[in-house]
């Protein structure tokens, strides 16, 4: 009810197909028990937590979105996880949404029976196609690489970091179908291992074919959201877009940072993606690692302002892989990302093979509850508002701070008011109220907001009153407590915005 178009606006196409049921799509109450989480938890699947016995315990802990990474994942087995997570909801009666993490390009040096030892200072040799043949030369070792055009994106004096960068290289002649290096770290170079090229331009596709059949998969599955890995401009966005725009998908797309070339063209990235991801596992080897606290940094604020939301990634409890308990650098870095209001937290190594999944979900709680406590700021003054029904919003959010324990109401079927309420980042939990089954899932992800599925009215009254019943009959709210309901109004037969203080009371 944002807006009449809002209000009367058709049911999307494909919609009846995923329509939830609204007694069972409901999401746990931690308001109930005194704490509303603002910073949302990301939890990748894998054969940790695989299991309907450990998908239960994290649906029940509070995990909000499933990460399904497709660097890993078969088709198969995406189906199945799909299918069992939304059994465990329902049967549970919370509802999480869908993430699937897209591979995008990637290079890797070729197969080798053996092990090759890389001594500091020798040389070694990346084989183009057609040159496989030709080693070894001069006792040099070598290996093919499967991306014919490296010899064209490199130049003598790049690094070449292998294995994450665990093995460094450096470019010292370009020769007719190889690039020779120097060994710069030493180590041993095993089959098919990751190239990561700092600072280097590479002319590589925004996605592959295996993204594509991926994203196929994802669609016809209904997933809420897709992670493209190594976004290096908006147009990469473009590209999957138009993909699942030809497919009638309206899923949200988070373009990863990782590399330098991103980090160059954020703002147009942020602008063009739905949200983003600083993806620190790749970015740590394709910047310089002092750099990235204030990429994140960075890349944080950036996107509060711009209004989309952003997730933190990779060894945020890294030694919980093995230990029960976080690392003191751990605790920091968790309470970092949710002090700079981060929108989400995630786990990724921690919760697929990790052996303390449900432990590290708890410890993410309790770090983020806490900090949460903190935040005590006003509403963000650098969100550009340019509506007068986006200045409302803003002002709503000041109103909050001055009622005590008041809550924000929202009704939205776009999203775009969920979004910027998020986005100005108020100390009152946000309760978005939406009709549009697809969009429930995706208001999962924003930082602050509560979303909920609710069948809309044509009187914004009884929407309202609609709302407040479920508020109440789910613990979030009580008789009396106060509420700032923006909505639409019937002034004659004008359709209003408004702000409204509302004591809540039910109707008998
Ligand atoms: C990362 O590099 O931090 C990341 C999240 O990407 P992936 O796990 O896909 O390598």
């Amino acid at each position: 009810m944002s807006n009449p178009s809002e209000l009367l606006g058709d049911k999307r196409k494909g919609d009846e197909v995923a329509l939830p049921d609204p007694d069972t799509h409901i999401r746990l109450n931690p308001a109930a028990a005194g704490k509303f989480r603002r910073t949302k938890i990301i939890f990748t699947v894998g054969p940790s937590t695989a299991s309907e016995a450990k998908l239960r315990e994290l649906i029940r802990e509070g995990v909000d979105i499933c990460r399904i990474n497709m660097a890993h994942a078969s088709h198969e087995w995406t189906r199945e996880i799909i299918t069992r997570v939304r059994k465990i909801c329902k049967e549970v009666g919370r509802d999480i949404a869908l993430l699937m993490d897209i591979k995008g390009p990637e290079i890797r040096t070729g197969p080798t029976d053996k092990p090759i030892v890389l001594e500091k200072g020798k040389a070694f040799d990346f084989l183009m196609p057609g040159h496989e043949e030709s080693q070894p030369e001069d006792g040099i070792h070598g290996t093919t690489v499967n991306y014919p055009s490296l010899i064209e994106d490199l130049k003598v004096g790049d690094p070449v970091l292998v294995d994450s960068g665990l093995i460094r290289m450096r470019v010292v002649q370009i020769l007719p179908g190889r690039i020779r290096c120097k060994v710069e770290i030493p180590g041993t170079m095993g089959s098919r291992r990751h190239i990561n090229l700092p600072g280097v331009h590479v002319k590589l596709p925004a996605i592959t074919q295996k993204d594509r059949d991926d994203v196929e998969v994802g669609i016809q599955e209904r997933v809420n959201f897709y992670a493209l890995s190594f976004v290096r401009q908006p147009e990469d966005i473009d590209i999957l877009r138009q993909f699942l725009d030809e497919r009638d998908s309206e899923a949200a797309i988070i373009a990863k940072i990782e590399d330098q070339q991103a980090i160059s063209n954020l703002d147009e990235i942020i602008d063009a993606s739905d949200g983003l991801m600083v993806a620190r596992g790749d970015l740590g080897i394709e910047c310089p690692y002092e750099d990235l606290p204030i990429i994140q940094h960075r890349a944080v604020k950036t996107c509060i302002n711009l209004g989309k939301p952003v997730i933190v990634a990779t060894h945020m409890l890294e030694s919980m892989m093995e230990n029960p308990v976080p690392t003191r650098a751990e605790v920091s870095d968790v309470a970092q990302a949710v002090l700079e209001l981060a929108d989400a937290i995630m786990l990724s190594g921690e919760t697929t093979t990790g052996i303390y999944p449900l432990e590290c979900v708890h410890v993410m709680k309790r770090i983020a509850e806490k900090m949460e406590s903190a935040h005590k700021a006003d509403p963000n003054r650098n969100l550009k508002l340019r509506s007068h029904k986006g200045k409302m919003l803003r002002s709503a959010a000041y109103l909050a701070h001055e009622l005590d324990n008041a809550a924000i109401v929202v009704f939205t079927r776009s999203g775009h008011l969920a979004k910027r309420l998020s986005s100005l980042r108020p100390q009152c939990p946000i309760y978005a109220f939406t009709d549009q089954p697809a969009l429930f899932h995706r208001l999962m992800i924003l930082w602050g907001v509560e979303p909920f599925y609710i069948e809309f009215f044509e009187d914004p009254e009884d929407t309202i009153q609609s709302a407040f019943t479920y508020l109440v009959r789910r613990g979030w709210t009580k008789e009396g407590d106060t509420l700032i309901v923006i909505t639409n109004a019937l002034a004659h037969e004008k359709v209003i915005d408004t702000t409204q203080i509302r004591t809540v009371e039910l109707k008998p």
